[in-house]
């Protein structure tokens, strides 16, 4: 295998994971292993401490109570034979009963050397010694390390085949997320989306947070192409205008009026080019919160009725009937902008109503707010839609067929947050609109 790919193998994090997984199973496993085999030993240890203790004792009472044959009886009795158990009584020097252990190696040179030995004195000079092989012990331990090995083996084997897939698995959205990722980059199809589990764990909220980020790179990337679509479509009218003015001056004789009034036409154009790059450099402005706002008193019912008579004669022209109910209402703001946001909640008013329809404006005072409310019989906005009306760049599908950026309520609500206000819309599809704004009153 190529030095290349063990890098890349030792970076891919299901294979840390396993690493890392497999690392701490294995520690766990020898921990509890040798906790365990040292509690067998000490048991196993302790049975046989007890079980020599015990043979002492009774032989003891047998020699007291049937001296040597009670003695023979009893060591026949335990059928050990001397590979595990040796005795032998002396009284003095001499012995009076001996069960040799292996090689007749004299009892005191076994202890230590895999024998346990235990000397008594039964009563006067008569001395009993008695010693336990722990070979026993020690294969019974021998048997438990080979058992306890193979069963190491066979759970590390599972636990690191265990654990491969069980991270595979986990990361499976991860590595479903990267694919789409990946394949957007590679194709810029804004449509893809990453495959959704269902699950309400962190890898399903996090799919589904980045699908919300795709579908909203998806509408921005949308709406900006469009708007770049109205804003040309919108400049190529007055400058047309203007570079055929021009030329027709050129192309005429040194008339004075006929080039004075080309001149006239073209600073007439080229003011309605720059109103319209003005206000894409005030909503700008706005979106990115660096709108400065000249604050002073500011009637909005004379703000309103100002507002109104400009738009008397749009209205008019469209067939609609606009009615004002003005009532003093101060508040300390930008008068620029405030004529601003009315101007644009009347626009899209005359704009989304049908000839024959009614828009009405008002202003009053409500508690310790000041409200304007702009209200029309037009074609109404669907309630799907009332949330992303205020979005940048966001057309509603209806409204298409009207000219329009998409960027007029997002600007008035930038206008309204500048103010510390609010603006929320009311109505529903083809049963008219309202808008309300409420802004903090003046105190007086
Ligand atoms: P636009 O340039 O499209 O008018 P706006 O930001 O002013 O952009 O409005 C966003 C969308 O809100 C519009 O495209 C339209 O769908 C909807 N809308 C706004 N005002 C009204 C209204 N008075 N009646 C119906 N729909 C409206």
């Amino acid at each position: 295998m190529c030095f290349g790919k063990i890098r890349r193998l030792s970076r891919s994090a299901s294979v840390r994971l396993t690493a890392w997984y497999f690392v701490v199973f294995v520690a766990s496993v020898l921990f509890v292993g040798a906790v365990e085999s040292s509690f067998i030993a000490r048991a196993i240890d302790a049975r046989e401490r007890a079980i020599l203790s015990e043979h002492v004792a009774e032989y003891r009472s047998e020699i007291l109570a049937s001296g040597v044959p009670g003695l023979a009886r009893a060591v026949a009795s335990h059928g050990e034979h001397g590979e595990s158990e040796a005795v032998r009584l002396r009284q003095g020097g001499n012995t009076l009963f001996e069960r040799a252990p292996q090689g007749n190696v004299p009892l005191e040179g076994l202890a230590g050397h895999g024998w346990r030995v235990v000397a008594t004195v039964v009563s006067g000079d008569l001395e009993l010694k008695v010693g336990r092989s722990d070979a026993g012990q020690r294969e019974v331990l021998a048997r438990l390390r080979e058992a306890s090995l193979a069963a190491l083996i066979a759970t590390l084997i599972l636990g690191l085949l265990g654990g491969a897939a069980l991270t595979g698995r986990a990361l499976r959205p991860v590595r479903a997320l990267g694919q789409t990722t990946r394949s957007i980059l590679r194709s810029g199809d804004l449509h893809e989306r990453v495959p959704v589990s269902g699950s309400a764990d962190e890898f399903g909220e996090l799919a589904d947070t980045f699908n919300r980020m795709l579908e909203r790179n998806e509408a921005l990337v949308t709406g900006m192409r469009e708007a770049l679509d109205n804003v040309a479509h919108d400049l190529r009218t007055p400058l047309t205008r203007l570079h055929t003015a021009a030329e027709l001056a050129l192309a005429g004789k040194d008339d004075a009026p006929a080039l004075r009034e080309a001149l006239a036409d073209a600073v007439e154009e080229s003011e309605r080019v720059l109103t319209m790059l003005r206000t894409l450099m005030d909503i700008s402005a706005a979106e990115t919160g660096v709108m400065r706002l000249e604050r002073e008193p500011v009637w909005l019912d004379r703000l309103a009725r100002e507002v109104a008579e400009t738009y008397e004669f749009v209205a008019e022209a469209r067939g609609i009937r606009l009615i004002s109910h003005v009532e003093p209402a101060c508040v300390s703001g930008d008068a620029t902008r405030l004529r601003q946001l009315i101007a644009n909640l009347l626009d899209n008013a005359l704009k989304y109503t049908p000839s024959a329809g009614l828009v009405e404006l008002t202003t009053r005072l409500v508690a310790e707010r000041a409200e304007i409310r702009v209200r029309d019989t037009g074609i109404g906005i669907p309630d799907e839609d009332k949330a992303r009306i205020f979005e940048r760049l966001y057309r509603g599908d209806r409204s298409r067929s009207e000219p329009g950026l998409g960027l007029g309520l997002s600007f008035v609500k930038a206008i309204c947050d500048a103010h510390g206000g609010s603006i929320s819309v009311h109505g529903a599809a083809d049963q008219g609109t309202e808008m309300v704004v409420s802004l903090p009153r003046k105190r007086d």
